[in-house]
């Protein structure tokens, strides 16, 4: 590739005073003074300091800079937890529907039939395979969801006269029940794991006391196993009279083949953005619903999109936003919810239907299990085992502690490594409970050959650093940036740069 010499200059350094990309039409309306507009007070003493370049200028530097940009349309992304799958293209078609894009969020619900219709109907659907009658749409992430479920939980208890003070979560949780937890004003409890990576059932006995409101759980855990416990983590939990709250991350796993509610648990949030596909590598909107049991629905936020009327003849049925809830936790948002991520994960349901929805489960277990079959075959566990040596379901943990040991690379090393050849790198250093821990969830989008390649890659870095770990020590190698440090970025950032 032949690089322009000034390949590397910030927009800024682009810009010439007066350059324009863009000229505004000419004035066809009464001109006003400024002053009439907007009040002095209101407006700043100078003007904005922006970039001035022409058009093919602004196309060329975007452009640029989004190749720079390792991302699921370029190569494999087995980010475990993450649920990386494909986004079909034509859902960003039906999200750019005029109708879609271009609706009001203060549209009166009266002209808004069609996109109420799709959030009821995508509701109807996510309670379905929650098995859990009710559902919000208004959480915008799962950390979102994980905080209406705390709160739903508080609502619940102090309505019967209850408060108490701690929630439950095991030690291999995401980082945000915790957070989430702290933020809801409870004190967090870790549960432990047990030598086969389940619920340890002896410490949840012994912590599960009527000041406990809520255990909070993964299922598929975040170290890619089902709960064998679940009804007996269940009896204990209802026991002594606490919600379950079920972290749907994992739900790309089970979907069509067991159902939270049907496990006991109350609360539920979905992560539209990883299960129901939306492009969110970036950070860019998600959406965590949440669906609940009976005894929770009175406590859900306001207002809930319902359907009035219609009975068996649905042209009748008019749907509308319901305010009208005593008990509410009450809003979470403004507005309705990322309602471009309920078109997106509405038609991929739609797309797939019933029978789509449990293929997809079956293809990502079958995906995560052929990988770690593949894996063993290479010679990778070796160095790499497994941490727990179960049949997987949608994801797995390998420990690198061996490798570390053996071969001088840590687990770091070899995520950066990965990058060199174009695979974005598994999840690293979580769950926690695992030394040099590599979480990896190749989803079921991806191809045997993928799968393959990335079986031998792995094989060959190993390969690679019994010679000369240097190698992977130094890595990325091909990469715009090199090693970034990351602990740098973490405690001192620049939050601030003038140009
Ligand atoms: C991603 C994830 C979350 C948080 O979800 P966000 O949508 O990123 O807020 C919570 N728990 C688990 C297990 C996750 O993987």
């Amino acid at each position: 590739m032949i690089r322009e010499a000034d390949d590397e200059l910030t927009i800024f350094e682009r810009s010439r005073a007066g350059r324009r990309a863009f000229v505004a039409p000419s004035l066809d309306v009464p001109e006003r003074p400024l002053d009439e507009l907007l009040a002095p007070a209101l407006r700043r003493a100078e003007p904005p300091r922006l970039p001035e370049v022409a058009e093919p200028e602004i196309v060329r530097h975007f452009t640029r800079i989004s190749k720079r940009n390792f991302d699921l349309d370029t190569g494999f992304y087995p980010l475990g937890s993450c649920t990386m799958k494909h986004n079909p293209k034509l859902h960003e078609r039906i999200a750019a529907l005029p109708g879609h894009a271009h609706l009001h969020p203060l549209q009166d619900p009266a002209r808004a039939q069609g996109a109420l219709e799709l959030m009821w109907r995508l509701q109807q659907a996510l309670g379905e395979l929650a098995g859990l009658p009710h559902v919000s749409l208004h959480p915008s992430a799962g950390a979102h969801g994980e905080l209406a479920g705390v709160l739903l939980t508080r609502a619940f208890h102090e309505d019967r006269g209850e408060h108490r003070s701690k929630v439950l979560i095991p030690d291999t949780a995401h980082g945000t029940n915790p957070a989430t937890v702290t933020m809801g004003g409870y004190h967090v409890v870790a549960v432990g794991t047990d030598t086969q990576g389940n619920v340890d059932l002896d410490d949840l006995r012994a912590k599960a006391s009527d000041d406990v409101a809520c255990l909070m759980l993964t299922n598929p855990s975040t170290v890619g196993l089902f709960e064998t416990g679940i009804e007996e983590i269940e009896r204990i939990v209802h026991g002594v009279g606490a919600t379950l709250y079920y972290d749907g991350a994992n739900l790309n796993a089970i979907m069509g083949i067991s159902r939270p509610g049907d496990m006991g648990f109350d609360i539920v949030h979905f992560n539209l953005h990883k299960t129901f596909t939306q492009p969110h590598g970036g950070g860019g909107p998600g959406a965590g619903p949440i669906a609940v049991s009976e005894r929770i629905e009175p406590y859900l936020p306001r207002p809930q999109v319902v359907r009035r009327g219609g009975g068996s003849d649905e042209a009748d049925a008019v749907y509308d936003l319901d305010y009208d809830r005593p008990k509410s936790i009450g809003r979470l948002r403004g507005f309705q919810g990322n309602y471009g991520v309920f078109v997106r994960s509405y038609a991929y349901i739609r797309s797939l239907g019933a029978p789509g929805l449990r293929e997809v489960s079956e293809i990502a277990v079958l995906n995560a299990n052929y990988l770690l079959a593949k894996l063993r075959q290479e010679g990778v566990l070796e160095y790499l085992p497994a941490a727990y040596d179960r049949l997987c379901m949608h994801e797995f943990v390998l420990s690198g502690a061996p490798m570390k040991r053996e071969l001088k690379i840590r687990t770091l090393d070899l995520a950066k490594r990965l990058l060199d050849f174009g695979v974005h790198p598994p999840t690293v250093y979580f769950p926690l409970i695992v030394d040099e821990a590599l979480l990896i969830e190749p989803t079921e989008t991806e191809t045997k050959e993928t799968l393959d390649r990335f079986a031998e890659r792995v094989a060959a870095i190993l390969r690679e650093a019994r010679e000369d770990p240097e190698i992977a020590r130094g890595a990325p190698h091909t990469t715009p940036v090199r090693r970034l440090d990351e602990a740098g970025a973490a405690r001192r950032p620049v939050l601030r740069q003038r140009f």
